[in-house]
């Protein structure tokens, strides 16, 4: 994981170089939206917090950033794509899907749990001689906002 920010944009900016693309500003300005963020966002709520980005714009560099292993894109049953920095860059968590609204929520991996899904993972990977790489973990159900009585 990067240790900072910079130490992140130079990470962004090698893996743009190694797919013959450059860190162009708004590219630096998704990037810092997304960093900022602390959870995926979809493209609408990109463009509502940067101020010179157009739709367009934002789609196809997502779509570079993407493909340059510098953003994540998160697809729940909503069927909206929303966007991350990829957990290399931003470290290990998990997800809280809402199934109401929609939302994707962010939590951290704690080490409790990371230690027993290390261990169920290891007692899988005995059982079907699959080599585990790494593990994503959503947790599926509704958001705070959605079980509150109206
Ligand atoms: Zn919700
Ligand atoms: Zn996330
Ligand atoms: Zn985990």
């Amino acid at each position: 994981m990067a240790s900072s920010s910079a130490e992140m944009h130079e990470t962004v900016a090698e893996r743009l170089g190694s797919v013959g693309q450059r860190f162009t500003p708004k590219r630096r300005e998704i990037v810092e939206i997304l960093e900022r963020a602390g959870r995926p966002l979809t493209i609408a709520a990109i463009l509502e917090a940067g101020h010179s980005l157009a739709q367009s714009s934002v789609y196809r560099n997502l779509v570079v950033l993407e493909e340059a292993g510098a953003v994540h894109r998160v697809v729940t049953r909503d069927g909206v794509s929303r966007y991350e920095m990829t957990e290399d860059l931003m470290g290990h968590h998990h997800h809280l899907v809402c199934t109401r609204c929609g939302s994707v929520e962010d939590v951290p991996a704690g080490e409790g749990l990371e230690n027993s899904m290390a261990d169920a993972v290891a007692q899988i990977d005995r059982s079907t001689g699959f080599t585990t790489d790494h593990h994503r973990l959503d947790l599926v159900g509704l958001c705070r906002r959605c079980t509150r009585p109206c």
